[in-house]
């Protein structure tokens, strides 16, 4: 399989490794957003969060967690966004399940960003019911078409 991070795991693409143990790396990204930016990645295969085994989504999150703090401790971060991409859609260029850890001081010049869109009661309830309730495609269709989404 031609995947970079597996690579990456195996040794044989270069990185800097800053943890590791049976289920999980992490590396510094090539093109950090802040310095310090790693990626946290399970050492099992999986494109993406839907594929991933729960055992090596597990893992992987306490390592995220493990180095956000030393993230924090060793660079003086005020603050650490943690991140997960899925598909391209949503801006995944690696497809090997991985979790950014990005450190993050006041007024620094990373941007992520996403729009507060305005809804209200009606649009909320109908989206809670459509994410809730086994219905038929017809009654999806129908709500979202009422929510103006088709
Ligand atoms: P994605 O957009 O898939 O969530 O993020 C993939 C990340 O992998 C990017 O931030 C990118 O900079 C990083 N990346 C891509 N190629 C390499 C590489 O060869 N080595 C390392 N360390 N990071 C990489
Ligand atoms: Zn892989």
């Amino acid at each position: 399989m031609d995947c970079l991070f597996c690579g990456i795991i195996a040794g044989k693409i270069p990185s800097k490794k800053i943890y590791e143990d049976a289920a999980t790396v992490a590396f510094l990204d090539i093109n950090p957003a802040n310095p310090g930016h790693a990626l946290v990645v399970p050492k099992k295969h999986a494109e993406n969060l839907f594929d991933a085994d729960d055992e090596s989504l597990k893992a992987a999150v306490i390592v995220a967690k493990k180095v956000a703090t030393l993230v924090k401790e060793r660079t003086g971060c005020e603050g650490v966004n943690v991140l997960q991409n899925n598909g391209k859609a949503a801006g995944q260029i690696v497809s090997h399940v991985h979790f950014h850890v990005i450190p993050r001081k006041q007024g620094d010049t990373v941007v992520i960003s996403y729009p507060r869109k305005q809804t209200d009661e009606k649009e909320l309830d109908a989206m809670a019911a459509t994410l809730t309730k086994k219905r038929s495609a017809a009654l999806d269709e129908e709500i979202l078409r009422e929510m103006g989404r088709l």
